[in-house]
């Protein structure tokens, strides 16, 4: 069952939906325009999020704009008739997808390329009955480092900040609702080897994503999360990237370091699968290829 949410004084959204890894979508209201973030990962999905906007006597969007070129959030293209905006990898990325007619043999190349994952080819088949059905579209008009939209009483700048988790990564602000989207900035390398996190990288990011001084936080797998409790959670990841930057490829310390901090007897598992993706990228190589 699809759930949908007015978070603020301008934004509703989608709620992500994890059978198949549909991410959150926002429309963002101004007196002028209207802005959306992130197409869907199919236009089923678009096309219900398009059904609660009419209800809701919202204005279609006038523009999109994407925060990575990852299929989920994109592939829902098709279904909206406007103009799409994007990092350049991120137009880059999804032209040299544009041309391919999806089949079997196509999804298992680019996994074997490292290009998408096993996981995204269920997640493809679930969303789509035939994925022969599958459109990618280019976005038209490209930033590099970022850009501000003017909705009319509304800002929405969109900064991009790359990452592990996809080098085109970027995050949306929309100031006057002191609304911070983290796309999927913060989470780990999802293609090409295991899962993977980079402290230093992941580090950066928590310090810019503070630094917006945001009243709400919305990761697009995740829900809408005040500031206080973005903090408290947010405050153990990183106190987890510090302590594996000061012990490195040491597991044993790492997890003693962290069981001293939450003060408990054993490693809660999120961190183990956490530490198993920190792990990895310590020892990946500089070539890319994972020990
Ligand atoms: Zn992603």
């Amino acid at each position: 069952m699809s759930r949908f949410e007015q978070i603020s004084e301008h934004i509703h959204i989608m709620h992500a939906e994890h059978e198949t890894d549909r991410p959150i979508l926002a429309h963002i209201r101004g007196s002028r325009k209207s802005l959306l973030m992130d197409a869907g990962n199919s236009p089923q999905h678009a096309a219900q999020f398009q059904e609660y906007l009419q209800e809701q006597g919202l204005p279609k969007p006038d523009y999109l704009v994407l925060t990575h070129w990852h299929w989920d959030h994109t592939f829902g293209l098709p279904a909206w008739d406007v103009p799409v905006m994007a990092q350049r990898i991120t137009a880059q990325t999804l032209r040299s997808l544009a041309d391919l007619e999806w089949s079997d043999a196509v999804l298992r190349r680019l996994s074997d390329e490292g290009v998408i994952s096993d996981r995204t080819i269920s997640d493809m088949k679930g969303e789509y009955g035939d994925i022969a059905d599958m459109r990618v579209i280019v976005p038209d008009l490209l930033f590099a480092d970022g850009l501000d939209i003017d909705l009319g009483g509304v800002t929405c700048s969109v900064e991009h900040v790359g990452g592990d988790h996809a080098e085109d990564s970027c995050f949306l602000y929309v100031k006057e609702d002191k609304t911070l989207f983290l796309g999927d900035a913060l989470g780990p390398s999802v293609y090409g080897g295991p899962f993977s996190y980079t402290p230093a990288h992941f580090l950066r990011l928590i310090s810019k994503a503070y630094s917006y001084g945001a009243e709400i936080y919305v990761e697009s797998h995740g829900v809408p999360t005040k500031r206080q409790a973005f903090h408290d959670d947010i405050g153990r990841w990183e106190q987890f990237a510090r302590i594996v930057e000061r012990f490195g490829e040491d597991p044993d310390a790492v997890s003693r370091g962290m069981c001293d901090y939450l003060q408990t007897e054993s490693l809660p598992d999120e961190f183990q699968s956490a530490m198993d993706y920190f792990m990895a990228e310590l020892r990946r190589k500089p070539d890319g290829i994972v020990k």
